[in-house]
């Protein structure tokens, strides 16, 4: 990985800004980062070593471009041009440009841009829903060859997957705000996040957990040296097919405290077997619907990416289909916010072993009723 900054300094314009780290990084060296200038590696790309050779080669990897400014920043019009000349000139690397002003992006472009260059990665950044909306259908609508989308700092929980759904965006990066005062980042959003790449097949990855993570409701102050390492230790970065999925460490509920918590959920508890249905129960046996239970737990909710995951479960049709909205056993989603279960990831015998335990428990106790 290499970094070029062409200019530095920047103007907030979104929520995202409000702790920037370039204001915060100058700041505490009494400069101040409204000034853009143009930096002293500004020709990087073209700038070569004493052999004559380029600085820059195709082995530094990935060259994120304008870290410490905004690339479609309006300040740095007169210089933008120069910057794609370089680039164009450099297909040997691979270019990411992570910006908050894609709006910008089509007034900004070079003259043979066509389609897109395809070493060049526009990463647009999504901190809440409102920029999301504002600014993936933007994305979306351009001319480019790889687009990604970076939630960072993460402010809320977003919705995305109608974005995802066409396949444009190759990977979704998130992570939550560092420094001090660093607005919060909930374990909840990056799950949700996470959820709807793997429903759209998207690589996710969880950069970092930022300096204040909420988990299960409780607030966590996370040190700047850990935040990376602990967002890689939960194994939440998906990328499709791989079993990326399968380290992750996590708790089946107790039971108990489980049946507790659908007994208070008025959506949950409002399933309830019929009388045609507990007739159907009476007269298979429990040990017969437990084998249909065993069935459909391992066709449609087994693979990493079950087809058509949250609408699988019908409401009706089976005793079964019942026992598996009551207990919250409808779907992927379901089995992670409910169960702890980790969406993307194969279910094992014991899992699926273990639904099949809640829902005849479940529907054991209807047949009491
Ligand atoms: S666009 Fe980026 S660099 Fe510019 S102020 Fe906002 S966070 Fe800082
Ligand atoms: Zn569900």
């Amino acid at each position: 990985m290499a970094i070029w900054n062409p200019w530095h300094g920047c103007r907030k314009i979104s929520p995202g800004c409000a702790n920037c780290y370039v204001y915060r990084r100058d700041e505490s060296i009494g400069k101040d980062a409204s000034v853009v200038s143009k930096t002293g590696d500004y020709d990087l790309p073209l700038k070569k070593n004493r052999q004559g050779q380029y600085k820059l080669t195709a082995d530094d990897g990935i060259v994120f471009t304008c870290m410490t400014s905004d690339f479609f920043l309006d300040t740095a019009d007169a210089w933008r041009a120069g910057c794609w000349d370089m680039i164009r000139s450099r297909r040997d690397l691979q270019f990411h440009i992570i910006t908050k002003r894609i709006d910008r992006f089509a007034d900004c472009l070079p003259p043979d841009w066509g389609d897109g260059w395809d070493h060049v990665t526009i990463c647009s950044t999504c901190e809440d829903q409102e920029r999301t909306d504002h600014r993936l259908p933007i994305l979306l609508s351009l001319p480019i060859r790889h687009r990604e989308v970076i939630c960072e700092p993460l402010l809320g929980e977003i919705n995305l997957e109608k974005y995802l759904a066409g396949g444009l965006i190759e990977q979704v990066t998130c992570g939550g705000e560092s420094g001090d005062p660093a607005r919060p980042c909930d374990f909840r959003w990056v799950q949700e996040l996470r959820r709807e790449c793997i429903r759209c097949g998207v690589p996710f990855y969880f950069k970092q957990t930022g300096a204040v993570f909420i988990k299960d409701g409780k607030v966590y102050h996370i040190p700047r040296k850990l935040q990376m390492p602990q967002a890689k230790k939960s194994g939440y970065s998906y990328i499709p097919g791989t079993g990326s999925a399968d380290a992750i460490r996590y708790q089946l509920p107790e039971r108990r405290d489980l049946f507790g918590r659908l007994h208070k959920s008025g959506f949950r508890s409002r399933f309830h077997l019929t009388e045609k249905e507990r007739d159907y129960i009476a007269e298979k046996g429990l040990s017969v619907i437990r084998s249909h239970a065993q069935d459909l737990v391992a066709k449609r909710l087994s693979a990493e990416n079950p087809e058509h995951d949250g609408k699988q479960t019908p409401m009706k049709g089976h005793p079964v289909f019942i026992a598996q909205h009551a207990t919250a056993c409808c779907c992927r989603g379901c089995l992670e916010k409910w169960h702890s279960i980790p969406a993307g990831k194969i279910l094992t015998e014991n899992e699926q072993a273990y639904i099949v335990d809640v829902l005849m428990q479940w529907i054991g106790t209807e047949m009491e009723r």
